[in-house]
């Protein structure tokens, strides 16, 4: 073996495991000491499990040792910290859950341990995964493993810094906007957001809940696959999971894609879009044409609204999910002269500025008089957003298209301007609109050395095609092989 044991993938080290040929309890001590050493320079984890890992991994050992090997018996996987655990402190990258211990597992993490997997620990991220930087976490922000000044993207910068610098193998996020997507592409790692309904939310703690969904974040495309077939499927706790039956996601890999039909939204290579990218979005499509797929024009007609749209129906929901944390039930409480006292005061210190900011203007749009302008107004174009790629996919049977209009930006460079943060979600926030699936595959980098993603969106269940695809462009080319220089 000449490549260090963190650096694996999924698909690399789960034969190594079946064969004993190298232990659960190795692999996990080797990245509890470089997470140990490392992560103090890109804060990518707020909580490490040592004990829980080493504790899992040793039952990972024994079943092993009776050959009852699961698909991921022995794999070390880092969590967003948006995911209930069991025991496990779960904080939402938020002081008001500060000291919040769950008393359940999320449906994924049951899955997860289900297939043996061990759990390092829990990802930073944007406070209730509101931002596009994670530097919104209220424990500082997660540096970028291939340039530190840099923003890791967001919201789910931590589990995308620790697959990139091999501080896990693979993890999972949550995307209500982009958030999988996004710190992929910035990260050089693979992220799929997978068709609303297709994994439970069970236990994903709330920001949107008509957008939010969880998906891999991971080394290769193989292992998005593997880890959507365990996590896939329909669970009774969530009753907007879908009852249709999950496939095996690993199927239509190395299927070659001749003939697929690859629909170029015109509307997404406009203006602001950095020329850097834009010559890496081109080559890519150009590879996968030479893959034989034909290249053809789909229009989305309601892109421009995307944003606004997205601004007001998102935070609707969060103004609604977040009543909950009121420093009565759990986390952290301001005590007050009086219970009206106790909320202000619990709630203005314990949510940051930008949780604070959404609250706000979610029940302003919310509000009686302005719900007409706003939320419904906003639930309409959402509904012409989603027939949008309704029509483009009677024409193609996929869509590639840039993940980010630039490449990873500075550390607080946006930070004084949140509009300039929100209209970044520009190209990823309308799968979440339509309900529909999409991934980030590597396919460049800038010439600062920051790694760039080529989106692939496909219709709803369109998992496996996206999958193929992505699969077929990452076999043909080896920006994925790159690590970061940390
Ligand atoms: N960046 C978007 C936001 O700030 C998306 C976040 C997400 O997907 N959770 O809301």
């Amino acid at each position: 073996m000449t490549e260090p044991l963190y650096s694996l993938s999924i698909s690399q080290l789960a034969p190594l495991l079946a064969r004993g040929e190298v232990s659960p309890v190795e692999v996990t001590a080797r990245l509890l000491e470089r997470i140990k050493e490392r992560n103090g320079e890109l804060n990518a984890y707020l909580t490490v499990d040592e004990a829980g890992a080493l504790e899992q991994a040793r039952e990972a050992e024994a079943c092993l040792g009776r050959g009852e090997a699961a698909s991921l018996t022995g794999i070390p996987l880092a969590l967003k910290d948006v995911m209930v655990t069991r025991g496990l402190r779960t904080t939402c990258a938020s002081k008001i859950l500060e000291n919040f211990i769950p008393p359940f597992d999320a449906t994924v993490v049951a899955r997860l341990r289900r297939e043996g997997a061990v759990i390092l620990g829990k990802a930073n991220m944007d406070e209730f995964a509101m931002g596009s930087s994670t530097e919104n976490s209220a424990y500082g922000p997660t540096h970028n493993p291939w340039n530190r000044e840099y923003i890791p993207g967001g919201s789910s910068g931590g589990s995308a810094a620790a697959v990139a610098a091999d501080l896990c193998i693979a993890s999972l996020g949550s995307d209500t906007g982009g958030s999988i997507r996004q710190p992929a592409s910035h990260c050089g790692v693979v992220g799929l957001k997978p068709t609303y309904g297709r994994v439970s939310r069970y236990g994903l703690v709330a920001y949107a809940s008509s957008l939010d969904q969880i998906g891999p974040l991971t080394k290769e495309v193989r292992d998005a696959a593997i880890l959507l077939n365990t996590i896939a499927g329909h669970d009774p706790k969530d009753s907007t999971s879908v009852p249709q039956a999950a496939a095996d996601y690993t199927e239509a890999l190395g299927r070659e894609i001749h003939g697929l039909k690859i629909g170029v939204p015109r509307e997404y290579f406009g203006h602001g879009l950095d020329p850097e990218v834009e010559a890496a979005i081109r080559a890519a499509l150009k590879t996968l044409a030479g893959l034989g797929a034909d290249l053809i024009e789909v229009s989305l007609p309601h892109t421009e609204y995307a944003v606004a749209t997205y601004y007001v129906v998102a935070v609707a929901e969060a103004s609604s999910n977040l009543a909950r944390y009121d420093g009565v039930k759990y986390g952290f409480r301001a005590e007050g002269k009086n219970l009206m006292e106790t909320y202000l005061n619990t709630r203005t210190q314990g949510f940051g500025a930008e949780v604070r900011r959404r609250i706000m203007l979610g029940t302003y749009t919310l509000s009686a008089g302005y719900y007409d302008a706003y939320y419904k107004k906003g639930s309409q174009v959402r509904a012409l957003i989603r027939s949008d790629f309704e029509t483009a996919f009677k024409a193609c049977h996929l869509i590639a298209c840039p993940v980010s209009p630039t490449p990873a930006f500075r550390l607080g460079e946006k930070l004084a301007d949140p509009l300039t943060m929100y209209l970044s979600d520009i190209f990823t926030i309308s799968a979440n609109l339509a309900g529909i699936p999409g991934i980030s595959v590597p396919c460049g980098f800038s010439s600062q050395g920051l790694p760039i993603g080529l989106q692939l969106l496909g219709p709803a269940f369109g998992e496996a095609e996206i999958l193929q695809a992505a699969y077929a462009f990452e076999q043909a080319t080896d920006f994925h092989r790159r690590k970061p220089p940390f």
